[in-house]
């Protein structure tokens, strides 16, 4: 299956990807993890994502929309994937269009996590990431509604909800559940 997760920072989309990850024998591949990677070994990718990370900016498109489509491209991604962070805006989501189906392919569902406002900051602030200082996670959860939310709407035909407070295991439960429910069309 081919699967987006969308969801505000905080939201366990990474937890949940991995889990999925297993179940769905589907690569986990998280933007948030591959900028981090670069930036722990200092690459120019790296190098070139810091600031905009730890401002909790989008790193700009050219960089991000590139990356993906050098991890869509190995082969362990063509039987599926679940991607975790992208697309992040609108600009994105065509961009991914535009790599599947010129490899036609589609996407079969978009995983929408629902957490309110409270319990994010809750769990954002027991985090402990470099990221995660209340500043930057307020502008992460602006950027998150201006820019990302949106595409949920552009997504409506294939996006599902799940519930994403409850323990880890429920949520992934709920997530299979949603899954199995979507229709193909
Ligand atoms: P969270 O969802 O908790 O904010 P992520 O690990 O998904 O955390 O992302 C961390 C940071 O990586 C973002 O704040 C942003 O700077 C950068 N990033 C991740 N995905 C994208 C993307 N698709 N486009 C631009 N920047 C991104």
């Amino acid at each position: 299956m081919r699967i987006v997760l969308v969801g505000p920072p905080g939201a366990g989309k990474g937890t949940q990807a991995a889990r999925l990850s297993e179940r769905l024998d589907a690569p986990h591949i998280s933007t948030g993890d591959i900028f981090r990677e670069n930036m722990k070994n200092e690459t120019d990718l790296g190098k070139e994502a810091q600031r905009y990370v730890d401002a909790g900016d989008l790193v700009p498109d050219e960089v991000t929309v590139k990356m993906v489509k050098d991890r869509l491209a190995q082969p362990d991604a063509q039987g599926g994937f679940l991607l975790d962070g992208f697309p992040r805006n609108a600009a994105q989501a065509r961009e991914l269009e535009d790599v599947l189906s010129e490899l036609n392919q589609r996407l079969d569902a978009v995983l929408v996590f629902e957490v309110d406002d409270e319990e994010l900051v809750k769990r954002l602030t027991s985090r402990g990431r470099s990221d995660d200082t209340e500043e930057t996670i307020r502008h992460r959860q602006q950027v998150y509604r201006s820019e990302t939310e949106p595409l949920i709407e552009h997504y409506r035909d294939i996006a599902v909800r799940v519930d994403a407070v409850g323990s880890v295991e429920e949520i992934t439960d709920r997530a299979m559940d949603a899954l199995a429910d979507e229709p193909d069309d």
